[in-house]
């Protein structure tokens, strides 16, 4: 099954620094709708944050107030959608996600937004949209979406 790609004229994208990947997270921002999951893939320092403090920014969240949850699992934010942000990096026990209640989130009315994914492969819904972001020498990244 095909899902529609609601970024399909953003990206492919490439950033030359951390505020142009917060001004495309702002871009991206504007497509989305209740219910959307977003999968971020990509290795540490990729930008994985900065493209959620963007999303968070178009979503009327001060993106100061964004940060990895890297050990709470997940931050949640409030703007005109609640942003439920988790970090699937120090996960030890998928338990640990299934004890947080994930499914209220990734299947409720706000954005869900997830760094790690490949950390909790098999928790991802399949009406997730998976973007990919990679280093791509100094400052450059390239962003797009991953299959
Ligand atoms: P991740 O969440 O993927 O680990 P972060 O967004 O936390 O990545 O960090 C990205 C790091 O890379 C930051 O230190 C940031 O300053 C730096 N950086 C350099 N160029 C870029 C860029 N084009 N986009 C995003 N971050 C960049
Ligand atoms: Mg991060």
């Amino acid at each position: 099954m095909t899902v529609p790609d609601p970024f399909a004229d953003l990206l492919p994208a490439e950033t030359a620094s951390p505020a142009e990947t917060v001004a495309l997270g702002r871009r991206l921002a504007a497509r989305l709708q209740p219910g959307d999951v977003l999968a971020l893939y990509g290795d540490l320092g990729a930008g994985k944050t900065h493209l959620v403090k963007g999303l968070c920014d178009g979503l009327g969240i001060a993106p100061e107030t964004v940060s990895s949850p890297t050990f709470t699992l997940l931050n949640e934010y409030d703007g005109v959608l609640p942003v439920y942000h988790f970090d699937a990096y120090r996960i030890e026990r998928p338990e640990e996600f299934f004890e947080l209640g994930y499914e209220d989130y990734f299947f409720g009315d706000g954005v869900t937004v997830i760094e790690w994914p490949e950390r909790v492969a098999a928790l991802i819904p399949e009406h997730a949209v998976r973007l990919r972001l990679r280093h791509a020498g100094g400052d450059v990244r390239q962003i797009e979406a991953a299959r």
